[in-house]
């Protein structure tokens, strides 16, 4: 028999349809689709072939996927079905995912006008209703129908505004596409743009740009893509589509001597762009959005005398023809970058992951983190690291096992037993919490045997600004040395930054003993940009930490230096950026 081998993407394709379909089902179905669906996710990011996974046994030990799961990923690969995919098929009409998300529209509903009029989407069901056929399907009537129709349109609307995703969402997605865009042949190079490139808090769009021979080509095969479940735009050279789990992709495929301006535009932002062709078109010079042309325009005396057409292959050689120094993209945001980049004094050396020596602010068992010390201690070990700051809650954050005297006694121990089988250096830390009199949670004499001190807030967000204001500066007046936690307090589209006078919270960190921190949880990304360059003129010293509750979100790091980047941080204004001997020392809290 011919077997018909579904790659991984389109494996986890049939794996999401059978979750909503379960989902559809209703009642105790929930729990197993959220399984597949976490299934799903865990096979489309399965590094290599899936074949080779599953000679090797190796499915079942991927986290997300147990024994069920793999037999069912087993048949999808070897058959090209599987067989509870083919029975929850036979239990709905077609179309039925994309039709039940029309508000109102039950299940039920669907069969009787599949039945009537075999409608098997959206379109074809709007179609349908305008036509005025819904309204003679038995059970329907005009009402019905109009009420459908707005239905559809108030979906679509939804649909518009949803929800950006979060950055470390919206990178695993991209690395999903892009790992499937180089199965093309036609490839010759792609790369993330738009927002992402940016390394914006959150993306609408993950933009990539491709190159090719034969752009067209990479079009239609982003195109087959299997986890696309709507195609909202699509070109010869270009493609918007709807994944599930709400992610939008949009793909804009060049030839290869177009990619250095196809990549410049797509990066955005619009604000960096416009200004950026403005100073071009002053120079005589056209940095065409469309055709992708560097032309010389006919008034341009002093480029007029050059034979040939200029040729832009990479982005990098667009600002220095302008006369300016390059923008690294996590710049472009039209906050000052390109003033300072035609007067050549961007920051020399802004910070990079490979600069981070030293892993700030974990979490371990002894407060509410998952992982031991020992744990924490050989996964930031792994991942290069010279030392590792242990920092669990203290004692009023009770909620989250804040340490009291005696745990705290005990910890230590636990460090110092660790210490002698690692070689990463372990120093003991804690953050603090910031109580509402600004004063720290442990004694003085307690805080000054730490390596470092962490000051957060964890409550009261509602504070009054003055108030909070007055709170935060009798904190960071403290005489021991601390590092400002997780600022702002704010959490990404869920819980706006407290109100708080920030420039005079930054004025009194600039005379005291204090740092603060570029928090690298993806839904804190705290602080934000332009009060890290605030900070900055103030000469105000950072860390980039990663607030780690695992191993897992060791890999904040990222994003923490990303968010600092933003914010302009150089490598000499970042404290983990120094060995061990000088990070102590710059932080000691006594
Ligand atoms: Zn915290
Ligand atoms: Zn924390």
């Amino acid at each position: 028999m011919e077997s018909k081998k579904l790659d991984k993407f389109a494996i986890a394709a049939a794996l999401q349809e059978i979750s909503a379909l379960l989902e559809l089902k209703g009642g105790d179905n929930r729990f197993k689709a959220r399984a597949y669906q976490t299934g799903a996710r865990a096979v489309a990011a399965i590094a290599g072939d899936i074949g080779r996974a599953l000679s090797e046994n190796r499915l079942t030990s991927v986290p997300g996927i147990g024994n069920a799961l793999a037999s069912q990923i087993r048949q999808l690969h070897l058959t090209g079905t599987s067989s509870v995919l083919d029975k929850l098929k036979e239990e709905f009409p077609p179309g039925i995912i994309e039709l039940s998300r029309v508000p109102g529209l039950s299940t039920t509903k669907v069969a009787k006008l599949h039945e009537a009029l075999g409608v098997t989407s959206i379109a074809e069901l709007q179609a349908a209703a305008a036509a005025g056929k819904v309204r003679d399907v038995p059970g329907f009537g005009a009402k019905t129908e109009q009420g459908l129709l707005e239905a559809i349109a108030d979906h679509e609307r939804d649909h518009k505004k949803q929800k950006r995703l979060h950055l470390h969402y919206a990178e695993r997605v991209a690395e999903q596409v892009l790992s499937y865009l180089r199965t093309s042949r036609d490839l010759e190079e792609v790369s993330i743009a738009g927002s992402l490139r940016r390394g914006q808090e959150t993306v609408g769009t993950i933009r990539l740009v491709a190159s090719s021979k034969n752009p067209a080509a990479v079009v239609k095969h982003l195109l087959r893509f299997p986890l696309i479940i709507k195609v909202a735009e699509q070109s010869e050279s270009s493609c918007t589509v709807d994944l599930a789990e709400a992610a939008k992709v949009s793909l804009r495929a060049v030839k290869p001597n177009e990619f250095g301006l196809a990549l410049f535009w797509e990066t955005g932002s619009e604000a960096h762009l416009t200004k950026i062709n403005d100073i071009a078109n002053r120079k005589g010079l056209a940095l065409d959005r469309e055709s992708l042309k560097l032309t010389i325009k006919m008034n341009s005396k002093s480029l007029q005398s050059r034979k040939k057409p200029l040729q832009i292959r990479n982005e990098a050689e667009i600002y220095p023809l302008l006369g300016m120094q390059y923008v690294t993209p996590e710049l472009r945001e039209d906050a000052g970058e390109i003033e300072a980049a035609l007067k050549k004094t961007l920051p020399a050396e802004l910070i990079t992951l490979s600069d981070i020596k030293g892993m700030i602010h974990c979490h371990t068992t002894y407060s509410d983190g998952k992982h031991s010390v020992a744990e924490m201690a050989r996964a930031a070990e792994a991942m290069g690291m010279k030392y590792l700051t242990i920092t669990d809650h203290s004692p009023t954050a009770f909620y989250a096992g804040g340490l009291k005297l005696d745990r705290l006694k005990r910890q230590w121990e636990e460090i110092d037993e660790t210490q002698e089988q690692v070689k990463i250096k372990l120093l003991k830390g804690t953050e603090s919490d910031i109580l509402s009199d600004g004063s720290l949670d442990y004694p003085d004499d307690v805080l000054e045997r730490f390596d470092v001190v962490i000051a957060s807030i964890h409550s009261r967000y509602k504070m009054d600004a003055e108030k909070m204001t007055k709170c935060l500066i009798t904190a960071m007046r403290q005489p021991v040395f601390k590092i400002w936690g997780h600022a702002l307090g704010r959490l990404i589209q869920r819980r706006p930054p407290f109100a708080c006078d920030v420039e005079r919270v930054l004025d009194v960190i600039a005379e005291s003993r204090a740092a603060i921190e570029v928090n690298g949880d993806p839904y804190r990304l705290d602080m934000e940009p332009r009060w890290i360059r605030e900070a900055r003129k103030r000469k105000i010293k950072f860390v980039i930490s990663v607030d780690a509750h695992s191993m897992g979100a060791m890999n904040n790091l990222k994003y923490g230096v990303a968010q600092a980047r933003r914010g302009w941080l150089q490598r000499s204004e970042v404290l983990n950026a120094l060995p061990l001997a000088k990070f102590r020392q710059a932080v000691r809290p006594a």
